[in-house]
């Protein structure tokens, strides 16, 4: 039974406008003229791109918005971790449900219907940002597929604690575990506790890795080494890898085609890679951003994701996956339709097969998770950070945002 029709919007590949019906959580038919008979709640589209729903894999909720209580002087990675360890030592679960929430409510406005979540558990954190999340993941189901990743942010080895809080947190719900390698003085044996964590609980991994500039050094080898000793190809990820665009062409390439052969997936995160890599470059500063997109012919999964907003790791942020595909287009050069198109995939289809999620391409018997772009393509989306205007999860509207109105003189 059709429980909403979606009329008048504009799918990638129909030259012209659609109607979506929508029943049971899921799209029964897609074609043109299909909603003028149904007795069914009708959504306008105005003919707007119909997009798969946003998807954002790898953001830090528990970090948002704590800029005003951090000192900013020298924008370093460095400073970034222990002006936020120093922050989180304060945290409540009132106070990171707050703040999670608004940025999770200002995600869903954008467009985003799934979304991976790290949550640092540690002696300094407690379970207090762990408690919150799991409360918000709970109350925005209706919404948004929230899934939280507990993450050791400050090392493991050096802080027995917080692998038996990890081990505590997946007991208790935590959806898959992360960790940092590059914090911890032993990163190989880091990586190694990370993945006895996954094998105990059965559930997927997910890394920072490789965030400096030094082409020398990555820990890619032993992430791929354990992915493949203990079979974990298709359920192991990695963030930032800004080593990778230090790296010689021909050898980042190799690299990407280990991993994709190993079924590891990477993201990039441009707007925290931009803010604090080459910081000690005094002129010509690099971008320090992986063009991950390039490596399509390598077979590399790969997808770009917010990673943190209004912190010292990231002093900005609007939560919009949309414009982080038109920053992460800009710094890398990628300007044809064919390159952005492949950028919105990057927020869409590709960010779900990295979330294990099911294929979100929008077509009959796909889950209705659905956001209306203003735009007439997926390219000039990319392009113009086109406005989400009305999104639903599993058929259920989320969010609606009505078009500017201008007055003119008369
Ligand atoms: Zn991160």
């Amino acid at each position: 039974m059709t429980d909403l029709v979606l009329r008048n919007v504009r799918l990638p590949d129909h030259l012209s406008a659609v109607d979506i019906l929508i029943g049971g959580g899921r799209i029964e038919a897609i074609g043109p003229g299909l909603g003028d008979d149904v007795a069914a709640p009708v959504q306008e589209g105005g003919g707007a791109l119909a997009s798969p729903g946003l998807v954002e894999t790898h953001i830090h909720l528990d970090k948002a918005g704590i800029l005003h209580r951090c000192s900013l002087c020298h924008g370093t990675l460095a400073e970034a971790v222990s002006e936020t360890a120093r922050a989180k030592a304060a945290f409540t679960e009132a106070d990171v449900y707050a703040r999670a929430e608004a940025v999770l409510r200002t995600a869903i406005s954008h467009g985003t219907t799934r979304m991976r979540s790290f949550v640092e558990i540690d002696p300094r954190a407690g379970f207090r940002s762990f408690d919150a999340l799991l409360q918000l993941r709970a109350d925005y189901a209706h919404a948004i597929t929230l899934e939280l990743c507990a993450f050791a942010q400050e090392g493991l080895t050096n802080e027995p604690e917080t692998y038996a809080m990890l081990d505590a947190a997946l007991a208790r719900g935590a959806d898959l575990v992360g960790g940092c390698p590059y914090t911890d003085p032993d990163p190989e044996r880091h990586v190694s506790m990370i993945f006895d964590l996954a094998r105990k609980y059965d559930v997927a991994v997910d890394f920072h890795l490789d965030f400096d500039l030094d082409a020398a050094g990555s820990n890619i080898p032993h992430v791929l080494r354990e992915t493949e000793a203990r079979g974990w190809g298709g359920r192991t990820s990695i963030g930032h890898v800004t080593k990778l665009s230090a790296m010689a062409p021909g050898e980042a390439e190799a690299q990407c085609q280990r991993l994709a052969s190993a079924g590891i997936a990477l993201t990039v995160l441009p707007a925290t890679d931009l803010f604090l890599m080459g910081r000690d470059a005094e002129q010509l500063s690099p971008r320090g951003m992986f063009a991950a997109h390039r490596q399509a012919g390598t077979g590399l999964l790969a997808t770009l994701s917010t990673n943190n907003v209004l912190n010292p790791f990231t002093p900005f942020g609007d939560v919009s996956l949309i414009r982080m595909a038109n920053l992460y287009a800009n710094i890398a050069q990628a300007g044809t339709p064919g390159e952005m198109t492949t950028i919105h995939g990057m927020i869409t289809t590709q960010a779900a097969r990295l979330l294990g999620a099911p294929d979100p391409t929008l077509a009959r018997g796909a889950v209705a998770d659905i956001v209306l772009l203003d735009a007439e393509s997926p390219a000039m989306a990319v392009a113009t950070v086109a406005p989400a205007l009305w999104g639903c999860k599993e058929g259920r509207p989320s969010f609606a945002r009505a078009k500017p109105t201008l007055f003119d003189p008369s």
